[in-house]
């Protein structure tokens, strides 16, 4: 048995170093690349991510798998061995559903959507997107088809980002909260809105990403195995356990930005940089899901870098190094523009305390469009309508509307945005359960040791037990824009 075993763990090595390869290309294209190189490495891309699905759908790894699984049977169900079959196996049974000529079509589908979008967002031109976005549709439900037996039209397509979700099981999670969370956001915008002018001053850009990456290496953020660059959308992406990259952009006139953004990113890495090295190679050296990598995220984003504790540790160092902007500015008063609530159109922008329900806009679109009870034409408005319901504002024009998140417009239709909000509630219920079983949590991240708890705890609480073939998670990345 151990030759078969050898033999998976093989083929899936030349599968994940085809992929890695890949995730370099793209790592190139959003960071250096001039634009020129546009065409050619579209083609590069492609070609690498086609000998990578061709070698996942190679039956002999299914004769692999079928030999293997009264093996691994015997196994307890958290060993490598049983891991291993299992989340293959999934991931296989996935693949060889959808056929290559699918797999083709959508791509260069999604490639010329997106190519439309990035000229129709700034035009405000809604109308130029919907024929794409129309068959962006059917190609949705046609992915969703390839696994018949569904009970909602969207839960195959959010299975492959957040396994064993449904549209059912989401919205019951989302109502729940839903419930709780209205409340919370009409007392809170009932009192005037947090001063947040501080933040709005020159800050130079060098000494910008200097602070949020100089945090984000205290949380255990490891440079050994990492770096940040700038970039347009920041996003994570790994090529190994050895080599986790994030990256940022800067604004001269916004100080938290680029810091929160740093911090998200760090979160995700450091799950990634935390897998067990025995692992790599294989499928289990990658994320559980979408929403348990965004739980990381914004664990260290929110929970962690919006916590009085730290700023008690990082505000005088923040001072020093911003002496001109915030040496006037209590520790207080910091603390409190950090975390302004105030409603707001742009997702990726909004506070904690209302970022979900944006996340729950778009959701409920999604199942509606796939249920065709709301046509694309009509999308504009029907998000308008849960906007002003919702946060009680809605956007001036579709630009700040509809248009403004890639993911309807870079991939399919459903599945893309549960994970944000799930990812949310996770990391919430992570740190309340690191703080149970480590009371000097808190204190320990006034003083800045947040890596040396924390980040034992988030390992050994989430595990990697069961993957996804996501590379990259985050409110920007290469894949979620
Ligand atoms: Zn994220």
């Amino acid at each position: 048995m151990q030759d078969k075993l050898d033999e998976l763990n093989a083929r899936l090595g030349e599968i994940y170093d085809l992929q890695g390869a890949a995730a370099v290309l793209t790592w190139d294209q959003l960071t250096y690349m001039p634009p020129g190189g546009a065409v050619a490495r579209g083609r590069q891309v492609a070609l690498l991510s086609r000998l990578a699905h061709e070698k996942l759908t190679d039956p002999q790894i299914g004769r692999l798998l079928d030999a293997l699984r009264p093996y691994a049977a015997q196994m307890p169900y958290d060993s490598q061995v049983a891991s291993l079959v299992r989340v293959t196996q999934r991931i296989y049974d996935k693949a060889v559903k959808v056929p290559a000529e699918y797999v083709a079509r959508m791509t260069e589908h999604t490639t010329a959507t997106y190519e439309v979008w990035e000229g129709a967002r700034p035009a405000n031109d809604f109308a130029r997107v919907i024929p794409y976005l129309e068959k962006t549709l059917d190609l949705s439900r046609e992915m969703a088809n390839f696994f018949p037996g569904y009970q909602h039209i969207a839960d195959p397509l959010i299975d492959t980002s957040d396994e064993g979700m449904t549209a059912a099981t989401v919205a019951a999670v989302f109502a729940e909260l839903r419930a709780q969370l209205v409340p919370i956001v009409r007392a809170t915008t009932a009192q005037p809105p947090a001063d947040d002018a501080c933040l709005h001053q020159d800050y130079p850009e060098e000494a910008q990403l200097a602070f949020g990456l100089d945090i984000a290496r205290r949380f255990g953020y490891d440079m050994e195995r990492g770096r940040l660059d700038k970039t347009a959308h920041p996003f994570t992406i790994g090529f190994s356990t050895g080599d986790v990259r994030i990256t940022t952009r800067v604004k001269l006139h916004d100080l938290s930005d680029s810091l929160f953004s740093t911090l998200h990113e760090a979160g995700h890495a450091m799950y990634e940089q935390g897998v067990d090295p025995t692992l790599e190679g294989t499928p289990l050296a990658e994320g559980t899901s979408a929403g348990v990598h965004e739980s990381q995220s914004r664990l260290w984003e929110n929970i962690v870098g919006r916590s009085r504790g730290l700023w008690e540790f990082y505000y005088p160092r923040l001072q020093a190094t911003f002496p001109q902007q915030l040496g006037g500015v209590s520790l207080d008063a910091f603390y409190r523009a950090i975390n302004k609530v105030q409603p707001s159109l742009i997702r990726t922008d909004a506070d904690e305390v209302t970022y979900n329900l944006h996340v729950m806009v778009r959701f409920d679109l999604e199942l509606a469009l796939l249920e065709g009870t709301l046509a694309v034409r009509d999308l504009p408005e029907a998000w308008r309508e849960r906007y002003a319901a919702d946060l009680g504002i809605a956007p001036p024009d579709d630009r700040d509307g509809v248009l403004q998140d890639v993911h309807w417009y870079g991939g399919l239709i459903g599945g893309a945005f549960q994970g944000y909000t799930l990812g949310n509630i996770m990391s919430a219920q992570f740190y309340d359960a690191a703080v149970r079983a480590h009371s000097s949590i808190p204190a320990e991240i006034a003083q800045a040791n947040s890596a040396r708890c924390m980040t034992g705890c988030a390992r050994t609480s989430i595990g990697t037990g069961a993957s996804s073939q996501q590379r990259s998670c985050c409110s920007a990345s290469p894949a979620a824009g």
